[in-house]
């Protein structure tokens, strides 16, 4: 093929996969190089939605208070640990200036639109049946509140999401119980987004590795990027610690890693790790619809053989350190509001966690940055990277095989400023 370029992308999570699966279907030669087997990272542990329902942004108003009034508290669901960090304190002040009425307004169709575009190609996936049959449920997702405040809460964001051309529907509890007739809540009721989709998302990414190495895609695992060498504006290779790279064109889709690489080529972008955890629970549950816990901020999604609970989100730096007071509050927001569910102990001590690759204003970064005109990064996708990733990737494809976005990548460019 006349434009056929060697890419190498740096991370096999969602976003590396998915650019990896678009780029050899435009023709290019695909190398994925991730320093992990490509079986851990918050690709892994999440909780499997794809939201289009999910269109304010994490830096909204109010999220700032909510930090500090947790900050002394690790087993809150929102957990800023308090750090004399400077590309933290950095990051949390335009966190703050992000988290305007007038820049969540601005942010919510771009995160419709990117949503909409993803779930779109995840379906044409599992139509196309090229990846084999992948678990992906159209159920839609349930908001399920305790309090009238948390209602009225939601009901301010269900509006907004209708006035958009999202589905949505306000369920008392007794519609509550008829959607989800095996269970028993302790709740009042539930507002239900239809536009939703739940999936198994180690399930899915065994099977995209698969089709990726059956369409000739190098899978390199255990090999970490360490450094790099430019030429004036063109990175001319790149160096792992168990050997070297002369691509046309890099992908930087290292996740919560990302900035630390940016920085080994001068670019300095804010993205801090937002810590999340999840329990998969092996034996029945009766749980049917996948459900945000609203006042336990926290996700239940019924999986392919399990049930996974998932939450949390804990700035404390890039490590794995599992709180275990983290995962019991998890465990016991959950048995809170489904009448004698039970977690049991071997569930909870298996618990994992993710580190999700946070911006300060809530939308990622996709693109190229001006220094360097063989370089892309797509990373930063926070709450919303499983549901982002196709479309993350198509859209890193068109900007390698210069062709047009299907989405103007404008409020995604990575040197934006906050
Ligand atoms: C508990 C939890 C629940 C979530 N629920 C949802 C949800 O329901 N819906 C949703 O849309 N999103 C959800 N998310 C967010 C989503 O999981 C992430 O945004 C997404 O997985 C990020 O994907 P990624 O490919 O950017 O990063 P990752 O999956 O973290 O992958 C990055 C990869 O880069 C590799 N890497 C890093 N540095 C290097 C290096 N130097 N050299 C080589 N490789 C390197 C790592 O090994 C890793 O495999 C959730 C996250 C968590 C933690």
């Amino acid at each position: 093929m006349a434009n056929s370029k060697h890419v190498v992308v740096i991370g096999g999570g969602i976003m590396g996969l998915s650019a990896a699966y678009f780029l050899q279907k435009e023709g290019h030669k695909v190398t994925v190089v991730d320093k992990s087997e490509i079986n851990a990272g918050a690709s892994f542990v999440n909780a499997g939605y794809i939201t289009p329902s999910h269109i304010v942004p994490l830096a909204a108003p109010g999220m700032i208070s909510t930090g500090l009034k947790y900050m002394f508290n690790s087993s809150s669901p929102f957990y800023m640990k308090p750090r004399l960090d400077m590309d933290f304190i950095k990051w949390a002040w335009y966190f703050k200036k992000s988290s305007t009425r007038a820049k969540v307004e601005r942010a919510m169709p771009i995160i419709r639109d990117i949503n909409l575009l993803s779930r779109e190609l995840y379906e044409g996936m599992k139509t196309s049946g090229e990846l084999g049959d992948f678990h992906i449920e159209k159920k839609g997702l349930l908001m399920v509140y305790k309090t009238e405040k948390s209602r009225d809460h939601e009901l301010s964001v269900a509006e907004k999401a209708k006035n958009m051309g999202l589905e949505v529907q306000l369920l008392d509890a007794e519609g509550l119980s008829k959607m989800e007739p095996n269970v028993e809540f302790d709740a009042l009721g539930a507002i239900h987004y239809e536009c939703d989709r739940h999936t198994t998302p180690g399930q899915f990414m065994e099977k995209m590795l698969s089709y990726l190495q059956e369409q000739g895609v190098v899978i390199k695992k255990g090999e970490s990027v360490v450094d790099f060498k430019t030429q004036g504006s063109k990175l001319t290779s790149l160096t792992t610690n168990k050997a070297q790279y002369h691509p046309d064109e890099v992908i930087i889709a290292a996740g919560s890693w990302s900035s630390q690489l940016l920085k080994k080529l001068n670019l300095k972008l804010p993205l801090q790790a937002g810590k999340g955890y999840r329990i998969n629970m092996e034996a029945p549950t009766g749980i049917s619809m996948p459900a945000i816990l609203m006042e336990s901020k926290m996700a239940v999604t019924p999986m392919q053989g399990f049930t996974r609970f998932a939450g949390t989100m804990e700035f404390s730096g890039i490590n794995h350190h599992i709180r275990k007071e983290r995962v019991e509050a998890i465990a016991k927001g959950a048995e809170s509001y489904y009448r004698g569910l039970r977690i049991p102990v071997e569930d909870k001590k298996n618990a994992r966690c993710g580190l999700r690759p946070v911006t300060p204003d809530g939308l990622p970064y996709i693109g190229r940055p001006k220094v360097f005109k063989n370089v892309v990064i797509a990373t930063g996708h926070a709450m919303m990277g499983w549901s982002l990733g196709p479309a993350t990737g198509k859209l890193v494809t068109e900007v390698i095989s210069d062709k047009r976005t299907t989405l103007d990548l404008t409020p995604f460019n990575p040197e934006r400023k906050f």
